[in-house]
């Protein structure tokens, strides 16, 4: 036969309590320290609650000033009056110490608590704050007597604004100087209330557009105040010139929804004469490559000048085609360097079919100091080149040559005509000897590869051909022995 249950009242917190409460106790957990031992449900001081015989109540009122607790230990009896186990008042830390869990672990075990949720017939009158608090649900302040306390989730009682009641959550400021997004006016720091300009979207990044705006009405056209200018923070292109606007000495501008640098009003000097080169290099996106070379590196490159004639007294200086020349010139400067994907179908034409890093570079008519190195190592190049194409004339293709049975070269000296080499070449150098006593020159071709008829060698394993040294050879031969002297034998730089 289940217990009778009668309706308790919950008796109001002594007068002055801190933090009074009161609970069903349902058993004793040892491992915690202080009131936390107790176990239950918590019951509101003022109501009453439907409780079976045997219930077993815990009152706590802590007295002003947190040294002591008055702790009460009531037991519902079969009549449904209550009997009070104890009444005592202890100091704070004894308060739940031995001698209060010995009475309560007792009473549990001889009366346990019924299973289920308890219920409760009459609420308690709502209490107010006496103290100046914070709302534990909009975490604004609340006036002393202006709230309700109540017991939230955790079993602590806090201050709340009466339900319904809480205010308005006040506008937050605008922590950085901005434009209204409203009208466009400049808001300095805390001259303007945040608004949700554009809503989240859902999923993970699609988080609200957050800006500021006027708090009351946008001001008229005339009176808002225009975006204070702002230098930029890095050297910089100029919008308007194209010239660089070293850090600090220009104008950062809203371009869009980019920024965009320039000179200050009127400032723009003269444009610079500069030509942009291009090169393209294939390769990974990282590391992301500061330029393409160090400034004043001096090169030959094909250059555009469709926009600005490029000055034809440059060093080194050709016109290969209609808007297009060639010429010893010195990098200036870069643009940021783009990196480019071959799949985006507009790759520049350095980097056809790659991925790469593009970069633009300014660049200047060399000096011709600058340019001498190179324009000496263009020179020497032409003339070789046309050394080579003599040599080959006069003793390969010689229509006066011989290729005797014996090749008798023991008066003949060799002379350097810069044989060039590959890595690859596994096999000797053709080789020129000159017997100016009996007045011929040597050609040597190498006869030894597989494949050659090795019958047809006179010399080694090579083909000795003569020619007579006609004056004309002699001069080469004295050419030859000017270019290459310095190199000496086989100078393979080419
Ligand atoms: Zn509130
Ligand atoms: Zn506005
Ligand atoms: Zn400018």
């Amino acid at each position: 036969m289940p217990d009778k249950e009668y309706a308790v009242a919950i008796p109001a917190a002594d007068e002055g309590a801190v933090r009074p409460w009161r609970k069903l106790l349902r058993g004793v957990d040892e491992a915690e320290l202080g009131a936390m031992c107790c176990l239950g449900d918590w019951l509101e001081a003022g109501a009453s609650y439907e409780l079976s015989v045997g219930a077993v109540l815990v009152l706590c009122d802590p007295l002003p000033g947190g040294d002591q607790k008055r702790v009460r230990i009531w037991r519902v009896k079969t009549d449904g009056t209550i009997k009070e186990e104890r009444d005592s008042t202890l100091g704070s830390r004894n308060a739940f110490g031995t001698s209060v869990r010995g009475t309560m672990r007792r009473l549990v075990g001889k009366h346990p608590a019924r299973p289920g949720p308890v219920r409760q017939l009459t609420a308690a009158p709502a209490r107010v704050n006496e103290r100046a608090d914070t709302c534990g649900l909009c975490r604004q302040p609340v006036a002393a007597r202006e709230g309700i306390l109540v017991r939230n989730a955790r079993g602590y009682t806090e201050a709340r604004h009466p339900v319904g009641q809480c205010p308005p959550a006040p506008p937050r400021t605008n922590d950085f100087p901005q434009e209204c997004g409203t009208c466009g006016g400049w808001l300095e720091k805390g001259e303007g209330i945040l608004y949700e300009a554009a809503p989240a979207l859902p999923g993970p990044y699609g988080k609200a557009l957050i800006k500021a705006r006027h708090p009351q009405q946008c001001p008229p056209t005339e009176e808002r105040v225009a975006p204070p200018p702002r230098a930029n923070g890095r050297d910089q292109d100029c919008m308007l010139c194209g010239n660089l606007v070293p850090a600090g000495a220009g104008l950062l501008l809203r371009q869009g929804r980019g920024w965009e640098v320039r000179h200050l009003e009127n400032q723009c000097p003269p444009a610079e004469e500069l030509w942009e080169i291009q090169r393209g290099v294939p390769g990974r996106f990282h590391p992301r490559p500061e330029r393409w070379a160090v400034a004043g590196t001096v090169l030959r490159s094909t250059l555009y000048d469709y926009r600005r004639p490029f000055p034809e007294d440059a060093p080194g200086f050709h016109r290969v085609g209609e808007g297009e020349v060639t010429a010893i010139v010195t990098t200036v400067r870069e643009r940021r360097p783009e990196y480019c994907r071959g799949e985006d179908g507009n790759q520049p034409s350095e980097l056809i079919g790659e991925d790469g890093w593009y970069f633009r570079i300014l660049v200047r008519p060399a000096t011709a100091e600058e340019a001498a190195d190179i324009l000496a190592e263009e020179d020497k190049q032409q003339r070789r080149a046309a050394l080579s194409a003599r040599r080959r004339q006069m003793f390969e293709r010689g229509e006066d040559g011989e290729i005797p049975e014996t090749a008798d070269l023991s008066g003949a000296v060799q002379v350097d005509f810069g044989a060039l080499r590959s890595l690859h070449q596994h096999w000797p150098d053709d080789e020129l000897h000159v017997d100016e006593q009996a007045g011929v020159a040597w050609y040597l071709r190498y006869n030894g590869h597989d494949g050659d008829d090795w019958s047809l060698s006179n010399h080694g394993s090579f083909i000795a051909r003569r020619v007579p040294l006609t004056e004309e050879r002699a001069r080469l031969v004295a050419d030859l022995r000017a270019e290459y002297a310095q190199g000496g034998a086989g100078d393979a730089s080419a």
